[in-house]
């Protein structure tokens, strides 16, 4: 228990901590928020014991705080992620994503002869169900609806 608070609590002086990230998901969020291009100083812990969720990643990104609408992209892959804002070494505010009613341009509409795969290279969804467990959106392109889970992201 030790040797985990030891690693987690290791804080940075200002930004952003997202945490109980599901694993293999903190790889593919900083791609979703374009922190891989950042020239900001990121840590990222990777299947890291976790007493809620078993085993979790955790993304610290230095000087930079997320905004509230890519906290809400966040909670259509990590409903239970947490965000911590710090400052001083020290969480200011913590903030639990709450799905948005739309989903820009990060899920691929599962449906192969939409033109948001073909022509446009962008996709937009809306979120026609907000329950945690079974989400379901809506392509506005298509009008196709699917069920999140059998959904992938770019
Ligand atoms: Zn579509």
């Amino acid at each position: 228990m030790k040797q985990i608070n030891k690693f987690q609590v290791k804080s940075i002086k200002k930004g952003t901590i997202i945490d109980h990230i599901p694993i293999k998901m903190g790889i593919k969020l900083l791609s979703l928020f374009e922190l891989n291009n950042s020239s900001q100083n990121i840590i990222i812990g990777l299947n890291l014991p976790s007493v809620l969720i078993g085993y979790k990643d955790l993304i610290k990104i230095n000087n930079t705080f997320i905004n509230q609408d890519q906290v809400n992209q966040l909670a259509v892959y990590t409903p239970d992620a947490t965000v911590n804002y710090i400052e001083e070494y020290k969480v200011i505010s913590k903030i639990t994503p709450s799905l948005p009613d739309f989903v820009k341009n990060i899920i691929i509409c599962p449906n192969d002869n939409c033109i948001s795969r073909s022509e446009l290279k962008f996709s937009k969804f809306r979120i026609i169900s907000k329950n945690k467990l079974s989400k379901y959106l809506k392509c506005i392109y298509c009008e196709r609806e699917f069920a999140r889970h059998l959904m992938s992201i770019k």
